[in-house]
């Protein structure tokens, strides 16, 4: 199975089909996609004007996508490679975290799903990079009760996600599955009482 790099290599092949770069793109989504395959490949292709079911997207298009791919990938990568350095530190010292803090990363090693959007339509709209930032500065500070990526506090608990852990809570203002280890215990508690039911039948 290609890796990420070599699938990358493939996307900026000047010599290579046009059809083929763009699917290669697709499968370094396969790799990394922090809202999860269908979102992200809809991010990319809203931020630089690529039509998603267009099969000779334009070149350069298509190599600024990667580009803010990558990007992101590198900004994820570093925070993971720090966070595994600290944890072995802090197991040699004795320090125990909450097992959920752990088992949320484990479950996103790599990168893939690190803010799923379930609904592949409505994600967040800044550069993925600057997404992750805003994760990673809330994963190692203390829990709040907002939305890490766009400050939303109305975040709503869905029962019926397509991924696991199938159950968690969605954010009502950019679409993430906020990860759990941000919010605090009574953010969490807050969310389980509003289901999506509840706001429509409030609307
Ligand atoms: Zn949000």
């Amino acid at each position: 199975m290609a890796g990420f790099r070599s699938l990358a290599r493939q996307v900026r092949d000047p010599q290579g089909d046009l059809a083929l770069r763009r699917y290669s793109l697709r499968k370094c989504l396969e790799r990394f996609a922090p809202y999860g395959h269908r979102a992200t490949w809809d991010h990319l292709c809203t931020r630089h004007t690529i039509e998603p079911e267009d099969r000779s997207p334009d070149p350069v298009r298509l190599v600024h996508a990667l580009e803010e791919l990558e990007a992101a990938r590198a900004v994820w990568l570093r925070y993971e490679a720090g966070f595994a350095e600290r944890r072995k530190r802090e197991k040699r010292e004795g320090l125990r975290r909450p097992g959920a803090f752990d088992d949320w990363h484990r479950r996103i090693w790599g990168g893939n799903g690190v803010a799923r959007c379930e609904d592949p339509a409505v994600h967040p709209s800044a550069p993925l990079a600057e997404v992750l930032g805003r994760l990673i500065s809330a994963l190692e500070s203390q829990p709040g009760a907002a939305c890490p990526v766009c400050a939303e506090t109305g975040i709503v608990w869905r029962q019926d996600l397509d991924c696991a852990p199938w159950a968690g809570p969605v954010c009502t203002g950019c679409g993430i599955v906020v990860p759990r280890p941000v919010l605090t215990p009574g953010a969490l508690a807050r969310a389980r009482l509003i289901r999506p039911r509840d706001l429509a039948s409030a609307a």
